[in-house]
């Protein structure tokens, strides 16, 4: 255990995400194993989904990956501020991006288009040429080049080269169904990428890299994973397929959030519970109060969210509200010797991140991700959870 990564609470606490960078190790090592010889870069957007950006950078590196990925530059920007130097890529901009800070301080850029004439002249301003990763739209519909402009983004890419202002050093795309591996629109997207590279290639340009593979294309299409793989969810320890759990891809979740239950009390039949009354107890019960909510980001959707508490799996009934929620004990002897005991709502021993996107209609990215700044973090070694994935 470490305070070294912010705020770290000892054993005494009330809630926190605790999050096991072994786990983050080992999900990075079995990746590199099976996307080899592609390299991996560590996407850290969002906090690292959450997780922390800086301890899981700092556990991603160490376990071998290559590179570090944000969506970004202000996110990559932290990485070089806590004197990280390895390869990094930001990839969604808008005019006002520190273009020119990126470029002094080393981090590649993505470009679909109009970033490249801004990022020219900030590169004029920092007297050094850019490090731009041209990202070609073969079918998500969102950031990338259009393949009808393709060549001209090449063209007007390779004037710039010219006059010494940046340097192609790679090409990407990212796909929109990868998560579901009997769809063919993957295939197209592969096609398109790779008529795309071809024309960069022809177009001059001396790429290190093409890159189009995010987690569920590592772990189902190998195909996809030219020079570079992106690793977002899988590096957390989290599955992208609905019918595959961490277990069976060799994953294991790096985030266990916990509260200790902060009140225990006896009802009457009939009793409702949190507002709108939408659960009213069918007999004499037990409730217990969990004190996360929708401000720690557990989701306000959520119906039925599964709690670990005492050897027992509960739910949560009523509506989750911002600061807590209500779990029915039932009938348990010495109920009142509950208040202060752990109430685990995913990870280690306790349910998982899955059940919890499941019973809020959302996917484990989110459920993750949107934990708020509110719940301390507290990074640990393998200290829980199974150990032996
Ligand atoms: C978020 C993101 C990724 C990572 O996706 P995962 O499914 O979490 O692995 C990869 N590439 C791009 C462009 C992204 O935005």
């Amino acid at each position: 255990m470490s305070a070294e990564h912010g705020f770290a609470p000892g054993p005494d606490f009330e809630r926190r995400a605790e999050i096991d960078l072994s786990a983050i190790r080992d999900n990075v090592k079995r990746v590199i194993e099976l996307a080899a010889p592609a390299t991996v870069m560590a996407v850290l957007k969002a906090d690292a989904y959450g997780h922390g950006v800086l301890p899981v950078a700092a556990a991603a590196l160490k376990a071998g990956a290559g590179w570090l990925g944000f969506a970004h530059i202000s996110e990559a920007l932290v990485v070089r501020d806590a004197g990280i130097t390895a390869p990094t890529l930001a990839w969604l901009h808008t005019t006002d991006a520190p273009f020119a800070e990126a470029i002094a301080r080393n981090i590649d850029l993505g470009v679909s288009g109009w970033e490249l004439d801004y990022i020219a002249a900030a590169a004029k301003q920092a007297e050094r040429p850019a490090r731009v990763h041209l990202k070609i739209d073969t079918g998500l519909g969102r950031n990338g080049c259009p393949p009808a402009q393709w060549e001209r983004l090449l063209g007007a890419a390779a004037a710039y080269q010219e006059e010494g202002l940046l340097r192609v050093v790679g090409v990407f795309t990212h796909l929109a169904v990868a998560d579901e591996p009997d769809r063919g629109e993957t295939d197209q997207q592969l096609d398109v990428f790779r008529d795309a590279v071809s024309l960069a290639e022809d177009a001059g340009f001396d790429l290190e890299v093409r890159h189009a593979a995010n987690t569920p294309a590592i772990l189902s299409r190998p195909d996809a994973h030219f020079d570079l793989v992106r690793l977002g969810l899988g590096m957390y320890g989290l599955s992208p397929f609905a019918d595959q759990s961490s277990q069976e891809l060799g994953l294991r979740p790096a985030m266990r959030l916990v509260a200790r239950v902060a009140n225990v009390k006896k009802v009457p039949a009939g009793q409702g519970v949190s507002y709108g009354l939408t659960y009213r107890t069918d007999e004499e019960t037990w409730l217990a109060l969990i004190p996360m909510g929708y401000g720690d980001g557990v989701p306000r959707s959520a119906v039925e969210g599964p709690v670990l508490i005492d050897g027992r799996k509960l739910l949560s009934r009523g509506r989750i509200a911002m600061d807590q929620f209500v779990v029915d004990l039932g009938q348990v002897s010495d109920p009142t010797s509950l208040v202060g005991t752990e109430a685990v709502l995913f990870g280690g021993d306790g349910p998982s991140a899955d059940e919890w996107a499941a019973a809020a209609h959302t996917i484990n990215y989110e459920i993750v991700t949107r934990i708020s700044p509110r719940v301390p973090r507290l990074y640990v070694e393998g200290s829980w959870g199974p150990k032996d994935a």
